[in-house]
This record gives C-alpha cells, sequence and structure tokens, in this order.
C-alpha cells in the first residue's frame, strides 16, 4: 500500500465505524432472534462473484465493490437502515462505507478483518450452488435471459420431465428438453425404431432401426448434453404401473398415440396432481393444451368418450406430415419449460391449434366440466373406463 492509500485508509477509518466479526455475529443473532418485522442491519457483501461463490455469510446481499454507487439504493432503498459491509480483509468494506456515507447512507459499518476473520473464528458461512464452466457456457443464452437466469437455470437442472412415448412428439420435446438444460429425463416405449418413424422421429436415426426407441432416445440425448439424466422404461404404460412411473417427475408429456393411455394418463396424473403437456397430430393438423388438474380442465371433461372406432381412420390411413409433430412437439417443449419456472401464461384451459396447409394458428377456451367424472365436483379419477384401444385422430372440438 503507498502513502496515498495509506492516507485515504486513516481518513475512512476515522469516519467509518468498525466491527470485530463477533461484534457482527452476535448484532446478527440479535436480529435474527427479534424476527423478521424487526431488521434494522443490512449485511453486504462487496467481493467479487468469484469470491462470493466460494463462500459467504448466510443472508447477505452481494453487491460487488465495483457496482456499489450503481446498485446499493436498490439492494438498500431505506438509508436510515445499519449497513453492515464486508469483504475479504475489511479494507475494502472500509472504503465502501465511505462511499455509503457520501450517497446518504447514516450508518455504514464496516466488518474488520472481513470473511477471512469471520471464517477463521468458525463463525457460519455458505457456500452458494454455482454453475460449472461448462454449464455457464453451455447455458449462456439462457443466463442472458432475466426470466430464466442462473435460478432458472438451477431449476431446470433439478426437474424432472416424463414423456409418455418417444415417437413424433416426444422426439423433438426431449430433444429440445435436454438441449435447454432439463436434468432428467424419463422416456416410456415399448417400441422399436422403425424405417417408417424417420420421417418425423428425429431424435432416431438409420443405426438405430431395431433399436427399443427409448434406448435410441437416450443415447441422441446424451450425445447431446452428457449433464441429462435419462431413465429409460421399456414397457406400455398401464393400470400396474403408471401411478409409480409418473409418481416421480414433475410434468409429463402426452406423445402418445391411442385414446386408452390418454384417458389411463389423465386420471393417474389427476390423483398425482401432476400437469400433463398434451399434444396431438393428424396430417395437416396438430394441437397443444396443457391439462393442470384442478385448474383447468382435464382430458376427461373435453372428451369424456373417444370416437366410436368406424369413424377413427387407422393410424396407417391417417398419416402426418413429417415436420408438423415438430411443431407441435416443439410447443409442448416451450409450455413444459414454462411450468416448470413458473414464468408466462401457460396453455391451461386453452387449445392452441395449428393448420399447417392454411398457415394459421388458432385458439380456442377449455372449460372444466363441473360434471366430468375425474374432476368434476362428484368426480373422482379412480376406477373410469379407459375404452378399448382405437386408432389415434385428434378429438375435434
Ligand atoms: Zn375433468
Amino acid at each position: 500500500m503507498g502513502d496515498a492509500s495509506r492516507a485515504i485508509m486513516r481518513q475512512a477509518r476515522k469516519q467509518v465505524s468498525e466491527w470485530t466479526p463477533a461484534q457482527a455475529n452476535d448484532a446478527l443473532a440479535q436480529q435474527h432472534e427479534a424476527g423478521s418485522d424487526n431488521q434494522d442491519i443490512v449485511l453486504v457483501d462487496v467481493r467479487e462473484k468469484y469470491e462470493w461463490n466460494e463462500g459467504h455469510i448466510p443472508g447477505a446481499v452481494h453487491v460487488p465493490r465495483g457496482f456499489l454507487e450503481l446498485q446499493i439504493e436498490e439492494a438498500v432503498p431505506d438509508k436510515s437502515k445499519t449497513v453492515l459491509l464486508y469483504c475479504a480483509g475489511g479494507v475494502r468494506s472500509l472504503m465502501a462505507g465511505k462511499t455509503l456515507q457520501d450517497m446518504g447512507y447514516e450508518n455504514a459499518i464496516s466488518m474488520s478483518g472481513g470473511f477471512g476473520q469471520w471464517k477463521a473464528a468458525g463463525l457460519p458461512f455458505v457456500q452458494p450452488r454455482v454453475l460449472t464452466d461448462v454449464q455457464s457456457k453451455r447455458y449462456s443464452r439462457h443466463l442472458l435471459v432475466p426470466e430464466v437466469g442462473e435460478a432458472g437455470q438451477f431449476k431446470l437442472l433439478d426437474s424432472r420431465v416424463l414423456f409418455i412415448g418417444a415417437g413424433g412428439l416426444g422426439s423433438p420435446a426431449a430433444y429440445y428438453l435436454a438441449a435447454a438444460g432439463v436434468g432428467t429425463l424419463g422416456i416410456i416405449d415399448a417400441d422399436v425404431v422403425e424405417e417408417s418413424n424417420l420421417q418425423r422421429q428425429i431424435i432416431h436415426n438409420m443405426s438405430r432401426i431395431g433399436q427399443y426407441k427409448a434406448e435410441s432416445a437416450k443415447q441422441t440425448i446424451q450425445e447431446l448434453n452428457p449433464d441429462i439424466k435419462v431413465i429409460t422404461y421399456i414397457e406400455r404404460l398401464d393400470e400396474t404401473n403408471v401411478a409409480r412411473i409418473i409418481a416421480d417427475y414433475d410434468v409429463i408429456i402426452d406423445g402418445t398415440d391411442n385414446f386408452p393411455t390418454r384417458y389411463l394418463l389423465n386420471d393417474a396424473a389427476l390423483l398425482a396432481n401432476k400437469p400433463v403437456v398434451h399434444g396431438s397430430v393428424f396430417r395437416f393438423e396438430g394441437q397443444v393444451t396443457v391439462f393442470k388438474p384442478y385448474e383447468g380442465p382435464c382430458y376427461r371433461c373435453l372428451y369424456p368418450e373417444p370416437p366410436p372406432a368406424a369413424l377413427a381412420p387407422s393410424c396407417a390411413e391417417a398419416g402426418v406430415l413429417g415436420v408438423l409433430p415438430g411443431v407441435i412437439g416443439q410447443l409442448q417443449a416451450v409450455e413444459t419449460l414454462k411450468l416448470l419456472l413458473g414464468i408466462g401464461d401457460p396453455l391451461v384451459g386453452r387449445l392452441m391449434m395449428y393448420d399447417a396447409l392454411a398457415g394459421e394458428f388458432n385458439e380456442l377456451r377449455l372449460f372444466r366440466d363441473p360434471n366430468c367424472p375425474a374432476c368434476g365436483e362428484h368426480g373422482h379419477p379412480e376406477n373410469l373406463p379407459t375404452y378399448a384401444d382405437v386408432c389415434a385422430v385428434p378429438a375435434r372440438s
């Protein structure tokens, strides 16, 4: 430290009061006991982000010294509060105290010895969770979006999404959610990859023909993002396994193409209170909605019964434009991210319909049926018929 620096420090010491770590700890403990209405002291850590990341005092607010003048009034709007500042060794916090006084803060205090002495005294500190360097790079475009940010990325990494089917809808949805960093993806599918799948089921490829779709999807996802845990279920969803499998997930993406599974899933999701992001496609048309138990309608509110089998063309006859499940599956992925992050307006009680030939999106309001056998006033989602297997066509509204 040069002479000029020492002079500045001497001056700052005259102006700014100092507390030892023990004094600071006592004051914070007293405040803790006083309850949330009686919080006079605001603890501010003025170190750099990398120092904060290595550990900080519980309850501290992080305002790096370099941003102090710009951010402190947002962090501590009430200038009559006691602002207890700390850094690593007690020098930067002393200077910061002087700055706060100049800005009109009535009681700025610096903790002498800083975080180093606090730690050495065996006082409590927390180590915040941080993204690894690889994660920071991979998810940088999420970190730049305030509605996602680091906290949102952690939410996604901690989230669990189940895909019913690794087919036309599940392929793009799973691929994008893996890229977005949804930490655990469950995939249930008992089928194997066939050549006729590759026209739309982009998570598979030629070399996977004959492999289980769930395993093929897992391989593609792990090549894209090794951060993601993929759990595969080589089985069909039925009454005996549905409750067990969906119990572990936050959101379920319905990519099924058969009615019995939709009814089965609907009832089990209501019982377990899990949101289902529903999608379906038919030739040039697709639709997507979110079934959020007891907040919006359920599948049975809309379609208490499947259409008669005679009116439903077989899957092979119906056909679908190859890209269409991509559009709908990606909309399902978007809705899922919104639910996981708690942002935006999910498609609860709204059916978004896409007509590829017309190039039009339309929306239909959907309402809960008070007489719904599953979620209605007198309904109960248990032991309801799940109907015989008929091939899928989107139910028309
Ligand atoms: Zn219902």
